[in-house]
């Protein structure tokens, strides 16, 4: 971490709307300690200042200090906690209390290193306490800090990707004044909630809009860019498509987990080995033609589905192995009536058009 020597100009304008336009009434702005302040920052962590206030005061008035809360037993901070959700953060504080009290002297550390190390506290929190708590110039880089310098600077790219939060974090630094880093702090997070808000922002209101990047282009609601979709895995497998004389297909009821359960398919596998067994295990193959049909692609939520069926023709059943409610051997017309997954449907309502055989 490091901080800048000149005051920037965002700096200076957030300074000065802070004084008439920010929020001075916060609970965790009254009688400021480090403690205070670290708890305000935890609690405020994906949830909102409305929600947490409530929370806010009941905690302190049952923990009012840093003490208070390692000598609590972790039911009592739960409790405490007990609806606001993302329990983790209730029980790292815990710790986090405990271990201020065996290292740090009872004391939250003003080391920024010594705060990374402990439990719950990254880098914003850690920049939110060290500005908030002893007005050092650290900066903090939560949600409504990156969409105001996403769109001040007019930063392209997704804020999660480490490329574009490294930017931000240069950014974010270099506007930190060196005096009056907890107002700074204050007003830029207000900003960001109540002007420059996701949805709308009030430019008209705002005291960065003569310099805003985003604002001069008329492009705010390009910023900050959305996550991009994710990429989902191509998964391959082959599918058996085993047919005797009569146009017949062996086909093999799903089990009752993972995809498509219940349903009637194709037996299938990543490998071939496992279908070769399975075909030698219902059919004689002697005489077979063997082929490969084109590859029929599905997508599901978490995966692209690549299946290759393998079409081994002219099967001669064996007559011992018994057609069951797990395994059968059915006509395509007949497959038509079973539970069969789309793809599969369309894929035997085709099989005519993709046999392809040289005359003999
Ligand atoms: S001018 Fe508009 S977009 Fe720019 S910082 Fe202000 S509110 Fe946000």
């Amino acid at each position: 971490m490091s901080h800048a020597s000149t005051q920037s100009e965002l700096a200076t304008a957030l300074l000065s709307w802070h004084t008439r336009y920010g929020r001075h009434d916060l609970p965790w702005q009254q009688s400021r300690t480090p403690y205070r302040v670290w708890l305000a920052e935890i609690m405020l962590q994906q949830t909102q200042v409305g929600t947490v206030i409530p929370y806010y005061l009941r905690f302190t008035s049952e923990l009012p200090k840093l003490v208070d809360l390692a000598a609590a037993s972790e039911d009592k901070v739960l409790v405490l906690w007990s609806g606001l959700g993302y329990y983790r953060r209730a029980r790292q504080l815990h710790q986090t209390a405990k271990l201020c009290i065996e290292q740090h002297a009872g004391q939250l550390p003003k080391d920024p290193d010594a705060l990374l190390d402990l439990p719950g506290i990254g880098r914003s929190t850690a920049g939110a306490i060290l500005a908030q708590a002893w007005n050092l110039p650290y900066p903090i880089l939560d949600g409504n800090v990156k969409r105001v310098l996403t769109r001040y600077h007019g930063i392209a790219g997704w804020p999660g990707r480490r490329k574009v939060e490294r930017k931000l974090w240069n950014l974010a630094e270099t506007h930190v004044p060196e005096r009056q880093a907890a107002t700074y702090t204050q007003a830029i997070m207000d900003l960001g909630a109540t002007v420059c808000r996701r949805n709308h922002p009030r430019c008209c209101d705002c005291p960065l809009r003569i310099t805003c990047y985003a604002h001069a282009q008329q492009r705010t609601s390009e910023f900050p860019e959305v996550r991009p979709p994710r990429q989902r895995p191509t998964r391959q497998a082959t599918l058996l498509v085993l047919r005797d004389r009569q146009g017949r297909i062996l086909l093999e009821r799903r089990l009752q987990t993972g995809v498509w359960q219940g349903l009637w398919s194709l037996p299938q596998d990543t490998t071939i080995g496992p279908l070769r067994n399975l075909a030698q295990a219902h059919a004689g193959l002697e005489g077979c033609r063997q082929q490969n049909l084109p590859i029929i692609h599905h997508s599901f939520s978490h995966y692209h589905w690549h299946a290759t069926p393998w079409l081994i023709d002219r099967v001669t059943p064996f007559s011992g192995v018994h057609e069951s409610d797990q395994c059968n051997w059915w006509t395509p017309q007949q497959a038509m009536d079973l539970a069969l997954p789309a793809p599969i449907r369309k894929f035997l309502n085709q099989l005519e058009e993709n046999l392809n055989w040289p005359n003999t």
